[in-house]
């Protein structure tokens, strides 16, 4: 889940910054000199063609600076709306680069935790709008703040109302930077999917789905996660093989992960439910046995049980 930043724009300085790093993006050939190999091998890697937008914050900001990830959603501020959206690509730490961009406040410091996205799009939300979505009463963006969790999910739907966009090409083109984003995390995905499937199904052609018992080609069955991934510790993402098992792509998986049925002492539970289909298709996996249960994965399969399980 990607987060949203809100952040304000609109003392005279932020003002300035928006002009310089915003509306005008930065070459990266132009600020090669003021970064290490590893930040300029780093920018090449995440930047698409050669320019980007920057904004950085002072080090009073550092924590909220901590939680901002590539996929995050910035949205710009002030004048009581938010005015303009970008997708985060990136972000380093470098000071003199800051300086370079933006010089010192009067401080002395410098904004030197930053962050890079697309060229932003023309939105116009207005601050009521956002906290009523978000649960905020009358909030007032003064400094960066990090959205996560189900207000970072209330301010994207808010931000998707169309209604929001200058025009539908904007949202369009929000949805295609959007699409190249996940193109890059899709890649990743798969790598992690090649390898739980190789130490599953080896290098065989057919494979058995854990819940149905029905054996298909390969290309029927993914690798999936017996206790969800996103919920998962580290240690227990690398539990591998343990943490995943083949399910089958007629149903099986998406039965698992909606929590239709579970495994319980290497046996198929269902839920209720009132669908006729549904109940047709539960009725015909009750009680089979789950061939891939064993000691090492009934901890992830009591995960499931007790938080992904609908029924008892
Ligand atoms: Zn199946």
């Amino acid at each position: 889940m990607s987060n949203v930043i809100l952040q304000p724009a609109s003392g005279t300085e932020p003002r300035g910054h928006y002009l310089d790093t915003v509306e005008t993006p930065i070459q990266i050939s132009n600020i090669r000199q003021y970064l290490s190999s590893d930040d300029l091998n780093y920018l090449n890697r995440v930047v698409t063609n050669g320019s980007v937008c920057a904004w950085g914050i002072t080090p009073t900001g550092v924590t909220r600076w901590n939680k901002i990830r590539p996929g995050d959603t910035v949205l710009f501020a002030r004048d009581n709306h938010y005015y303009s959206s970008g997708t985060v690509v990136g972000k380093i730490h470098n000071q003199t680069l800051s300086k370079q961009l933006w010089g010192t406040n009067s401080q002395g410091q410098t904004w030197e935790w930053m962050y890079f996205f697309n060229p932003p799009l023309t939105i116009n939300i207005p601050y009521s709008q956002l906290n009523m979505a978000v649960g905020y009463d009358n909030y007032v963006p003064q400094g960066i703040n990090v959205l996560d969790g189900h207000k970072a999910e209330a301010a994207l739907e808010t931000l998707y109302n169309s209604s929001n966009y200058a025009s539908a090409e904007d949202l369009i083109e929000h949805v295609d930077q959007i699409q190249e984003l996940d193109a890059v995390a899709t890649s990743i995905v798969r790598k992690e999917q090649g390898l739980l499937r190789k130490k599953l199904l080896g290098n065989a052609s057919m494979g058995k789905c854990g819940i149905c018992s029905k054996t298909y080609p390969v290309q029927f069955l993914i690798a999936a996660h017996i206790k969800k991934r996103s919920e998962c510790l580290d240690v227990e993402k690398a539990d591998i093989p343990a943490i995943a098992m083949p399910m089958c792509l007629m149903g099986c998986d998406a039965l698992y992960e909606k929590g239709y049925l579970t495994v319980i002492d290497g046996r198929i539970v269902i839920d209720n439910t009132s669908n006729p289909e549904l109940r047709n298709l539960l009725n015909s996996l009750e009680g089979k046995s789950c061939d891939y249960w064993n000691n090492d994965n009934s901890g992830y399969f009591d995960w499931h049980r007790r938080n992904t399980f609908n029924g008892q």
